[in-house]
């Protein structure tokens, strides 16, 4: 699939440059489709500079604290790669077991402990709120990188920056989510994210993790239709994005239900041969059973570049809040 460079959605040289020096970034309604713009530039500029050069000094001096909560791989990772890249250093703290929390320190004292090692604090929580709660005792930028079932907003960025690398831009798509909508917070970040955009929505789930009512509020509020279904057949044909997500086995209490749903679909050859030449497949990664490793190397399997489309929007968004974008 070609890759373009795009210039749909660039903003013009007349529009003054958002700002978000010192802001924490929490929720996807912080932003718009200018400062996504503005974001989505910087991103593609970071693209370039590690193609280029490898890395940059841009963000020399400065001190990321990595705190995270729940387990993580590419968050993780690519936010630390994203500081390093860019010249900073990071306070890695993976294994919560290992620190004061683990003594009973509370989140508010964490963060009053990182943040005066830190200029910028990244967390990941499983409680929805956490990331707003951090921020609130912090003078530092806070940046939420998923609070339980509530938002992931970094993942959503790159997950749009994605759809604008590879498909030249956002409005008039046909855009699938599909598997686990309920718990998947992936999902709620970029639906709310899209709802700037002229898309159509089809959610595609079992009954039982269907979208929840207060997304799809969002959704009807905004003037968009939406449809709901659970036959991914039917939905394969017209979509220019396949948004296939995990089962979230830890937000289950009940773990026959989530036997019951775990394999309810399976992207593979078969399915891909209905889907269009243009068109790409998305996942949050990581990955069980829901994309077969077969079509990994199908030009529209879009994952991996995805995920590191990861790391070129959290250095743009770290040079953001760190007033050096
Ligand atoms: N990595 C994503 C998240 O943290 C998706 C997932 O875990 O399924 O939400």
């Amino acid at each position: 699939m070609a890759k373009s460079t795009k210039s749909k959605g660039r903003r013009s040289a007349a529009q003054p440059t958002p700002n978000f020096h010192g802001h924490d970034i929490l929720s996807v309604d912080q932003f718009n489709r200018e400062s996504l713009d503005y974001i989505f530039e910087v991103a593609h500029e970071m693209r370039v500079l590690v193609e280029r050069f490898g890395s940059a000094d841009l963000l020399q001096g400065k001190i990321l604290a990595n705190l995270f909560y729940e387990p993580s791989t590419r968050t993780s990772s690519s936010f630390m790669a994203a500081m390093l890249r860019l010249g900073g250093q990071v306070i890695p703290i993976n294994n919560v077991q290992y620190s004061s929390v683990s003594k009973g320190e509370s989140l508010p004292d964490t963060i009053r402990t990182l943040e005066s090692y830190s200029d910028v604090i990244v967390i990941r929580h499983p409680e929805v709120g956490s990331a707003t709660t951090a921020a609130y005792y912090a003078e530092k930028p806070v940046i939420n990188a998923g609070d339980g079932v509530g938002e992931h907003p970094t993942q959503a960025l790159l997950d749009m920056f994605t759809i604008v690398e590879e498909l030249g831009g956002v409005d008039g798509l046909k855009i699938a989510m599909v598997g686990d909508l309920k718990y998947g917070r992936t999902v709620h970040s970029l639906t709310k994210l899209l709802l700037d955009y002229k898309v159509e929505f089809t959610f595609v789930s079992p009954e039982n993790l269907r979208m929840p009512n207060e997304i799809l509020d969002a959704v009807k509020r905004r003037d968009h239709t939406y449809v709901e279904t659970e036959a991914i057949q039917d939905v394969i044909a017209n979509a220019d994005v396949l948004y296939v997500t995990r089962v979230q086995k830890e937000r289950f209490t009940d773990l026959a239900e989530y036997d019951r749903v775990k394999d309810f679909y399976v992207v593979d050859e078969e399915l891909m041969q209905q889907a269009k030449e243009e068109m790409i497949i998305m996942h949050p990664l990581p990955r069980v059973g829901e994309i077969s490793y077969a079509i990994d190397d199908d030009p529209r399997a879009a994952y991996f570049r995805q995920m590191r489309n990861g790391m070129y929007i959290r250095m743009a968004l770290l040079a953001a809040v760190l007033g050096k974008a």
